[in-house]
This record gives C-alpha cells, structure tokens and sequence, in this order.
C-alpha cells in the first residue's frame, strides 16, 4: 500500500512540477561535462530534478534573485550525485542559499584550548550538518564549465552533505550494505597520502591542490574529478575510483571511454 501510494505520489509530483523543455535544454547547455551523459540518464536525471526542486528550497539572501534557470541549474548538479542513489540522502536539510557573491560564515566554533575562533576569510560555498547549502553564484557560474574552471562547487558542497549523514564530514559516507568500510579508508588513505606528499613536494596536480586540505576535502574535490573528469580520477586513484563507482553506483569514466571511442 505504502509503494503505491509513494509512486502515485511520486508521479503526481512529476506531472504538477515538470520542468518545461526549453528551460531544461537551456541548463543542461551550460553544464559541458552532461555530455557523458545519455538520453535515458537524462531523462532520468530530470525526473530526479523535479523532485529535488519539489523537496528544496533554493533562495536568494543578500539581494540575491533566484531565477528559474539558476535553480534548475543547482539542482541538475546536486542531483548529478544521486542519480542512482534515493533522493533521501539529501533528508535532513530543506534549503539551499545562494549568494551574489563569496560570504563569510557566520558561525564560532571552539577549539580544544577552549578558544574561540571566527572564520573571516570568504567562502564561496558550505555545508553544515543539517543546515542549509549555501553557495555563491558567481563561483556556481564558474564552475558550471569544468573545462575552464577545473572545479564544480556544487557537486563539492553536496558531496559534503552525503559525507555529513554520519555526521562531521570525514571522507568516509555511510556505506551501504556490502560495501567495506576498512576498503575504503585504505583506499582513501593511501590516495590522501600519495596526494599531499606530490602537494607538499610542489608538483603540480591535475587535481586541485585544496584535496590535500583534509580527508573531507579529498572525498569532495575528487567526487567532482569523479563526474566531471572521470578518467582523470581513473588514471590517478583507480582504488579509489572503483570505491566512489561502487558507492555512487555510476562508473563515468566507462561513459567517457565509450564517447571517446565513437
Ligand atoms: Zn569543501
């Protein structure tokens, strides 16, 4: 009864909140790297669309207007992550803040001394444990074309979210049933490791060198290597690779490898 009811809801919502083609092929024009993306990932992956916009709010702060055609393009990226995984990974938050440019936190946190400390420096995106993404638009546009930028703020930010369900982010998502979290960690540690010996040694990385910032950065930084330039992650941290397939149950760089070949 339950399952009909969800489908029935499910597809109710999908007629009543449809996103009208043209404002779709418009977002799907300004994300270059949907191109390892076929037809049917597509359409699924606007139907995972329109129920995250049925579920979020995403709204301007700080003069900041939301348009349609910036709110689907959040969207197609935050979902990009769980196109094959339950929209319920992202339970636990309602909103998503844009700004019209970086921000400085608000928030204090203490450290182990007991002191206090503000963060003054600006942000361009953040995620909090059950609170709201908050991004800036300007780093949102830039990073829509990962060819030029090298970077995809809001797959980092909503990778972020999907290593906080445990809690603090760490690197380490819960991991569904079948899945080993020892392999895991000795796959990430290893890939850590190797990355910030080559950071500290001052070669330069293809992947960005703010990886090396923590485990939770590396999970984040390379979840957008992983969608936006898969055989770069491939090539570099194949361990990790076959965990991050496993995990989000998309192998993109086996997508990008048969685009190459046609
Ligand atoms: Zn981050």
């Amino acid at each position: 009864m339950f399952d009909a009811l969800s489908r029935w809801s499910r597809r109710r919502t999908l007629s009543r909140a449809a996103i009208p083609d043209a404002l779709w092929r418009e977002a799907v024009a300004q994300l270059p790297f949907l191109a390892l993306y076929g037809d049917d990932d597509l359409a699924r992956l606007r139907e995972k669309v329109v129920l995250f916009l049925d579920a979020k709010a995403i709204v301007g702060a700080r003069g900041h207007m939301v348009t349609p055609l910036q709110r689907v393009i959040v969207a197609i990226q935050a979902c990009v992550l769980v196109l094959e995984l339950d929209l319920a990974f992202y339970d636990g938050f309602e909103n998503v803040i844009v700004y019209p440019g970086e921000f400085v936190p608000e928030w204090e946190w203490e450290d182990e001394a007991g002191v206090v400390h503000r963060n003054e420096a600006p942000l361009a995106g953040e995620a909090m444990p059950g609170g709201p993404v908050v991004l800036s638009w300007p780093d949102v546009e830039a990073g829509a074309d990962w060819e030029s930028s090298g970077m995809n703020l809001v797959i980092h930010e909503f990778a972020h979210k999907i290593d906080m369900r445990d809690g603090e982010a760490n690197g380490c998502p819960p991991l569904p049933a079948g899945m080993s979290p020892e392999i895991w960690q000795r796959a990430l540690n290893a890939a850590y490791d190797d990355f910030c010996a080559r950071v500290d040694a001052g070669e330069h990385t293809a992947i960005d060198p703010y990886a090396a910032e923590s485990p939770a950065e590396f999970f984040a930084v390379l979840s957008e290597v992983f969608f936006a330039e898969p055989l770069l992650l491939r090539r570099e941290y194949p361990r990790v690779y076959g965990q991050w397939v496993a995990f989000y149950r998309q192998d993109p760089a086996a997508r990008a490898a048969g685009l190459a070949r046609e």
